[in-house]
């Protein structure tokens, strides 16, 4: 309810991100909490139930990927954990969830992590 003055100095683009980000949030949120009344807390593709706090891994994934398309009775949605919804989409489009949610920074797919440099160290110390 904030009537915002946009000719001020509101160029800087992150300001404008910002608030779209703050919007987008904001509309996810309702779309998915009214998701999670609808339909039971189950992944629609591997079938794994959440509850309690697990609830954050599960996600809100739009059949047509239209992020906008938001019947209100969820026609639209498909509950999917996180890990299926990043199947759900190629990996580039992963954006359209990421974007808006960030589940605290936390690195899905650790790149730094080598096991098999780990297991030549362990080798190369049993001489
Ligand atoms: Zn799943
Ligand atoms: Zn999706």
């Amino acid at each position: 309810m904030s009537p915002k003055k946009t000719q001020t100095k509101v160029h800087q683009p992150n300001q404008v991100v910002d608030e779209a980000r703050r919007l987008r949030e904001r509309r996810e949120k309702t779309y998915r909490e009214r998701a999670l009344k609808i339909f039971p807390w189950i992944c629609a593709r591997c079938g794994r139930e959440f509850s309690g706090r697990k609830v954050r891994e599960l996600t809100v994934h739009h059949k047509d990927h239209n992020h906008d398309n938001n019947p209100s009775n969820g026609s639209n949605w498909e509950l999917l954990c996180i890990y299926c919804h990043e199947n759900e989409h190629s990996r580039d489009q992963v954006a359209e969830w990421y974007g808006g949610t960030t589940l605290g920074g936390e690195q899905a797919v650790s790149s730094g992590h080598q096991p098999f440099a780990a297991l030549e160290d362990l080798l190369k110390n049993k001489k």
